[in-house]
């Protein structure tokens, strides 16, 4: 199956059912929050999205863009599980975890699957730095369509601006 920029949300879900609900990933980091994702996840928990966000959710950024996860419990190192994250029962949440766990991103497809939440919800076309981190990125992954710099930035003068730290 393609999966590209365009790939409707509903469509990237029944993929991301092939999640095995193994929490391996849930050990090393979190998923990022989304659309509705704290309203469900603060009703489930019976509590506001305020009070969630002070107990259990930090920002992060990715592409020049701010965003939402669950808090690690790090310690000392650079990565950390989940606060979600139980190892006997595994995800707490599981019944309103994010959109970006519920896709499932170590099935087959999952670096498709990655990509497509990135470029939807983390690479900003408007921003030339998100651009730049995202040329990186690039170096060493090869895009889904609608991922390429070109399909991001059509005009080719605006992108060689980009590129060259003229804006
Ligand atoms: S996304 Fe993959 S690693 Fe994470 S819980 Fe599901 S099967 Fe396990
Ligand atoms: S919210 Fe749940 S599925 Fe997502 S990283 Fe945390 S424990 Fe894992």
């Amino acid at each position: 199956m393609l999966i590209s920029k365009k790939t409707p949300k509903e469509t990237v879900l029944k993929i991301g059912k092939e999640c095995r609900m193994c929490g391996n990933c849930c050990k090393y980091t979190s998923g990022f929050l989304v659309d509705d994702d704290i309203i469900r996840i603060a009703r489930f928990l019976r509590t506001t999205t305020d009070e969630l966000k002070e107990k259990y959710i930090e920002e992060h950024e990715r592409f020049n863009t701010k965003i939402l996860r669950p808090k690690l419990i790090q310690g000392t190192k650079p990565y950390g599980k989940c606060i979600f994250y139980n190892e006997q029962v595994g995800c707490t949440i599981h019944e309103v975890k994010p959109l970006h766990c519920r896709i499932g991103n170590c099935n087959t497809y999952g670096d498709d699957l990655n990509q497509w939440f990135m470029l939807n919800y983390l690479v900003n076309p408007d921003d030339p730095e998100s651009i730049r981190q995202w040329r990186t990125f690039l170096t060493q992954n090869k895009p889904i369509p609608g991922g390429s710099l070109k399909e991001l930035v059509p005009d080719e003068t605006k992108l060689k601006k980009i590129l060259n730290y003229e804006v």
